[in-house]
């Protein structure tokens, strides 16, 4: 318990998660990656001490100024695994202490609102003590501290279904914690509980949120993108390293690896059929894609494509992309529409990166009238016009690592 307790200033922050309590066995292992994941973000800026409670997690931390708590919250809506969480004081659990506290922290959170908001607000207390020794009820609590707040704001009202404020009391035998914000993280399960992949990323919306998607799920990204220099210009991959900067908020440390793929590109152009040419250039990237992800170690590719959404996403053209790969390609936006991916993008926070105009690299020599459907046989035939292994080779010497 720390000695100099703060009545109004956070202290403590209180996670909850889902999706992890229904595990069975595993569960501890998805709790530790949450702890040190939460613990990465917030540290070295927090001085946390980690306190288990069943079913949610603790952090008790050192008396922070507001503006470190503002960013340490800002930081957690995006720690995966994360339901939601409540920052607040962590006390000692003595009526008086409780009773003051409550009064307190419930009085900063009012004077947050705007005054017109104020006069018309509903309040409620919720009480949860697992401590059954302290000597009042769950509900004597609720009553006496909601008492305290009405003498001091005799105006407000008290709502038990649907409050304006919530405070919460979680009282405890070792401590008491208050709070009266519920903050609502990102879902989904903890960055580094599930194999990692390499994922295909343009400039484009699709691809980030993709991204997006698969991270939610616990797999840790490092990213590929390719581009054409000099035929497109160099600040493709400028843009693409700044999505990689928003994506690499919900995770740590995803590397960039950008491939040029125009020399490459002018042969297919120069020897092969034009109208599949999209799609010889995909299989190319498909290819290289492979190669990267076997000698990174990792066992999945992740890309945005979307049934039928341009000629190269055909049933028919996405199976003889896949044709070229053994490896797992996750396409979590296969059933999405483009207003939803477009609405999940804003979210994410890659939208209006991604709506900065910048030409992408599969536009670069692209036929009047792409093919809509083929045949692998075909698209074999077309390859051997090329030296396929060749291709391959020339396009890994041309991959680099970018600092992001
Ligand atoms: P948008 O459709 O919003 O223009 P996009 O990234 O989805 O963007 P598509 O042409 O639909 O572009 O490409 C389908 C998928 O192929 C992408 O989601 C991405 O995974 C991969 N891809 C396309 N172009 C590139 C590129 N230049 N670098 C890396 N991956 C790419
Ligand atoms: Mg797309």
């Amino acid at each position: 318990m720390p000695d100099n307790i703060p009545t109004t200033t956070c202290s403590a922050v209180l996670c909850r998660y889902d999706e992890i309590a229904l595990k069975g066995g595993n569960r501890m292992r998805f709790e530790n990656q949450l702890i040190a994941n939460i613990k990465k973000v917030l540290t070295p800026a927090v001085n946390l001490h980690l306190i288990r409670v069943r079913g949610r997690i603790l952090f008790r931390f050192d008396e922070l100024p507001e503006p470190t708590i503002t960013a340490a919250v800002a930081k957690l809506k995006k720690v995966f695994g994360l339901a939601s969480f409540s920052p607040g004081c962590l006390i000692e659990s003595s009526l008086e202490m409780i009773e003051q506290t409550a009064l307190s922290h419930f009085q900063h959170t009012y004077s947050q609102l705007s005054t017109t908001d104020r006069g018309s607000i509903s309040f409620r207390i919720r009480v949860r003590r697992s401590d059954k020794q302290f000597p009042f009820s769950s509900n004597d609590m609720e009553i006496k501290i909601a008492d305290q707040i009405l003498k001091n704001y005799p105006n407000l009202n008290v709502n038990l279904r649907n409050a304006d404020i919530t405070t919460g009391v979680e009282i405890r035998k070792e401590w008491t914690f208050v709070f009266s914000e519920k903050i609502q993280g990102p879902g989904g399960l903890p960055s580094g509980s599930n194999n990692g992949a390499l994922a295909l990323l343009s400039g484009g919306i699709d691809s980030p949120v993709a991204c997006y998607m698969v991270m939610k799920r616990g797999c840790p990204l490092h990213f590929l993108t390719f581009h054409s220099y000099p035929y497109i210009p160099g600040e493709s991959v400028d843009k693409v390293a700044r999505i990689v900067n928003v994506l690499n908020s919900y995770q740590l440390n995803g590397r960039l690896y950008a491939c040029n793929l125009a020399e490459s590109q002018k042969v297919i152009r120069d020897n092969c059929t034009a109208k599949f040419r999209t799609i010889l250039y995909r299989r190319l990237m498909m290819k290289i894609a492979t190669n990267l992800a076997e000698s990174l170690n990792l066992n999945a590719i992740v890309t945005g494509e979307s049934i039928g959404q341009v000629a190269s996403q055909t049933m028919a053209n996405l199976n003889s992309i896949n044709h070229v790969t053994d490896l797992l390609v996750l396409r979590p936006l296969v059933g999405m529409d483009k207003v939803e991916i477009i609405e999940k993008a804003k979210r994410v926070g890659t939208y209006t990166l991604s709506q900065e105009n910048c030409p992408d690299s599969c536009t670069v020599f692209a036929p009047n009238r792409p093919a809509t459907t083929s045949q692998i046989t075909r698209l074999e035939q077309e390859e051997s016009k090329t030296n396929p292994q060749d291709l391959l080779t020339g396009s890994m010497a041309n991959i680099k690592q970018i600092s992001v």
